[in-house]
């Protein structure tokens, strides 16, 4: 699949322009070591290719290529898809439904659920530790405002990364160190060697004994690095994050935010993936249907 790398836009409208090449590419991301049945496994299978279907030879269950996919049961044309994904892939600040359906000429509703369902492919599922040289550090995004709630209500996000690694973007209750301490512990691994943070008094707390040997801090009414010790990397994705949110998507509710932020990162942990698109493309056609009462369900139930 060696067209699918370094896609651009010229060679998208070029190979991914037909519901044919689009159905093809989906076909080998799914099944890259021949048809199989979906149903009982079996790889005798017959192609009814004026349907666009495959017959099960051994239990005669039908279906295609986006049977129980995120793809199946939409009205929406495969380029659209492909468009659309290139679009998520490529846009550093992330792009907005309300983009997506001018760029695109669908309804809002239509875009604003392929932006929902590509984001949900794009979310890493046991996304490993993180270890070597790691900073912490805490932002406050501005949330959409919630009318039991006081004026300047801001939501959480702690960010984690690894120096020339991954990073991680994590939705937070509170700044509490207790909060802090389980979010430290799900992402950060026993290989950690130096972990760095400003002198906020959050850390010392939510730090265990063996992380606080490792511990070192930046005094940032002083300075902005000393040496090698500095949040830095870490608060450029957070400048990124926030341009993302004050410039594409404007204002996140807090229940859209982990969404947001799992997408943010896995553009972010994919910067130098070649293969981007086609691994996006491949975990959307390898991840069940999720269906539009279920997203919006889950969804309500996150808020
Ligand atoms: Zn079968």
């Amino acid at each position: 699949m060696d067209s699918l790398k370094n896609m651009d836009l010229m060679k998208l409208m070029h190979d991914c322009d037909t519901q044919e090449e689009c159905r093809m590419i989906l076909e080998e991301l799914r099944w890259p070591n021949g048809v199989r049945c979906p149903s009982c496994k079996s790889d005798k299978i017959s192609r009814i290719r004026v349907r666009n279907q495959f017959d099960c030879d051994s239990c005669r269950y039908q279906f295609s290529v986006t049977s129980g996919t995120i793809f199946h049961d939409s009205h929406l044309p495969l380029p659209k898809w492909f468009a659309a994904t290139y679009l998520m892939c490529e846009s550093k600040k992330g792009i907005s439904a309300l983009q997506l359906k001018r760029t695109l000429n669908t309804g809002y509703q239509t875009a604003w659920y392929l932006c929902h369902r590509i984001r949900a492919a794009m979310i890493e599922v046991a996304p490993k530790k993180l270890g070597g040289t790691v900073e912490i550090d805490e932002t406050y995004v501005a949330g959409k405002k919630r009318r039991w709630r006081a004026k300047n209500d801001a939501e959480v996000v702690i960010g984690i990364r690894q120096r020339n690694g991954d990073l991680r973007l994590i939705h937070a209750k509170d700044a509490k160190s207790a909060t802090v301490r389980e979010i430290i512990n799900a992402n950060i691994g026993s290989h950690v060697e130096v972990i760095m943070t400003d002198e906020s008094a959050i850390y010392p707390w939510a730090l265990d004994k063996m992380q606080k040997n490792l511990h070192k801090t930046i005094n940032h009414s002083r300075e902005y690095a000393h040496g090698d010790v500095h949040t830095n990397t870490v608060e450029s994705a957070f400048s990124l994050l926030k341009r993302g949110i004050v410039g594409t998507w404007h204002k996140v509710s807090a229940k859209h935010l982990p969404a947001y932020l799992d997408e943010m990162c896995f553009r972010f942990n994919n910067r130098k993936n070649p293969y981007l698109f086609r691994d996006t493309l491949a975990k959307m056609i390898q991840s069940p249907n999720l269906e539009f009462k279920e997203l919006t369900a889950k969804i309500q139930d996150a808020a």
